[in-house]
């Protein structure tokens, strides 16, 4: 009975949501332990502050603050997709309402627009979404290379 209600409404069926939910939770996982290990890995830095020079250190803390919000944004879809499967929205592109796809999802569980609203935002996005994008990046990084 689960079963069909799920498949009625993404096309995917209990097994392909199981398999999706478990990659989601993979990734999610593979995360935490990144980000545990590069917090050890500052604090080290922080402890031999005195033996290396600052602006070697700053070029460490700032590659580390982007590779850090990229994460951070990824692990933000995934508990967005983690929720949508909980209220059994997962699977629906979230501008036209069409089943995104088993295959897709497999390649990009946290997707949440189907192959073609994905082309038409990236066609957006290149007109004028990027450089907006960037420079709020920017600027952002900027506020903390400016604390000392
Ligand atoms: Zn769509």
């Amino acid at each position: 009975m689960v079963k069909q209600e799920i498949a009625g409404y993404s096309g995917l069926s209990t097994d392909q949501v199981g398999v999706l939910r478990n990659l989601l939770m993979r990734k999610k996982n593979e995360l935490l332990f990144k980000h545990r290990n590069v917090d050890e890995f500052n604090l080290t830095v922080e402890d031999r502050s005195d033996e290396i020079d600052l602006a070697n250190a700053d070029a460490v803390n700032a590659q580390q603050l982007r590779f850090r919000n990229r994460d951070n944004f990824y692990e933000k879809k995934i508990d967005e997709a983690l929720t949508r499967i909980e209220n059994e929205e997962y699977g629906l592109c979230e501008e036209c309402s069409n089943p995104i796809g088993y295959l897709r999802l497999f390649a990009r569980p946290t997707a949440n627009l189907c192959i073609f609203c994905k082309e038409e935002a990236e066609r957006d996005e290149a007109n004028n979404g990027k450089s907006r994008v960037r420079g709020r990046m920017l600027s952002y990084l900027s506020t903390f290379s400016n604390v000392k």
